[in-house]
């Protein structure tokens, strides 16, 4: 039985690992100071006997008793909307939250797996993304905030490795849905689908040409588990290759929750990616992993959650 550290466990995807790790019988600290996550997203497993919860912000120091066997860092806003609106957060908890984290890792001699993003590609100029792609990032646009703050968590995570001979691991995660997405986060995927849900036009922005690849949060979990059992330091890719222009999505979400919404355009984002695609050939090769959930499952679960969360749906 291991003993795992999650910052961030409060949040959308580590409150999926916080769970799973429970249900292979591991142990898991959580820590989280619910600047974008929430309370009500470890409920269902925050009275296991194996869970404890520590409210802190990590750009703090990082005080834990005994010993930690992995230590996986996911503490950071993550939606465009929440890191636009928290630039400075976003930088610390990247900059000072990942130094901590390494830190406690170096100390109780854990493994420290560091959440990266498909957004260290920036406005990519080739697609697929392949990991030994260096990005086209805009380090002085909105964006920039959350783009430099994960490259510098990688460039330290890189470090740690190098210089202290610490077991590292970094994944580059791409667009990730699923229940315990915040409604109102405002993505892409709860966006579309509340306003679905609620008879609103759904908010294209731009001309929606613009593409993303969509995975579903389980399969996102398997791979991050392979990747731990896996003696690899570099950057790997963990995404769903079904890539779709946004419009696209937009009527598969009017499909799915048989809506009759309108879509409306509403002006692009600064520095809005315009293609998104992971090469997920080292998974495949390294970990033996590729996504097993289809969209259309993987949504349809979604679009039960929203479902529930609306208040007075269906009634
Ligand atoms: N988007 C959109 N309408 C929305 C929210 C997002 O058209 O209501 C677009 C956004 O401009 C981007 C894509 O959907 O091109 C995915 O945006 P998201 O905020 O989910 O995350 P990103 O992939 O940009 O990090």
């Amino acid at each position: 039985m291991a003993k795992v550290l999650i910052t961030g466990g409060a949040g959308f995807i580590a409150s999926h690992l916080c769970e799973s790790f429970l249900g292979r019988g591991h142990e898991v600290i959580c820590i989280d100071n619910f600047s974008t996550g929430s309370r009500k997203n470890v409920a269902s497993f925050s009275s296991n006997p194996c869970f404890r919860f520590i409210e802190q912000d990590i750009t703090r120091f990082i005080r834990v008793e005994g010993p930690v066997d992995f230590v996986l860092h996911f503490a950071s806003p993550a939606s465009p909307v929440d890191y636009l609106e928290l630039p400075i957060p976003t930088l610390k908890v990247g900059s000072l939250g990942t130094h901590n984290a390494l830190g406690l890792a170096k100390l109780k001699k854990a493994t420290f797996l560091l959440a990266s993003t498909s957004e260290v590609y920036g406005d990519p100029l080739i697609r697929p993304q392949g990991e030994e792609y260096w990005g086209n990032v805009n380090p002085i646009g909105p964006r920039g905030v959350y783009d430099e703050a994960k490259r510098f968590a990688e460039a330290i995570t890189m470090a740690y490795h190098r210089a202290h001979g610490l077991d590292t691991r970094i994944v580059r995660i791409f667009n990730t849905y699923g229940p315990r997405m915040r409604a109102k986060d405002g993505r892409v995927v709860p966006n579309f689908i509340t306003q679905a849900l609620k008879g609103q036009n759904l908010t294209v922005y731009g001309k929606g040409q613009q593409t993303r690849s969509f995975q579903y949060i389980d399969d996102l979990v398997d791979g991050i588990h392979r990747l731990l059992q896996a003696d690899y330091h570099l950057p790997v890719n963990l995404g769903n290759p079904h890539e779709m222009t946004v419009m696209d999505f937009a009527k598969k979400i009017l499909d799915l929750t048989h809506s009759r919404s309108s879509i409306v355009f509403e002006p692009l984002p600064e520095d809005d990616p315009q293609v998104r695609q992971p090469d997920i050939s080292k998974a495949r090769e390294l970990l033996g992993w590729v996504p097993q959930v289809s969209l259309d499952i993987g949504l349809t679960k979604t679009i039960q959650y929203f479902q529930g969360q609306i208040k007075g749906y269906g009634k």
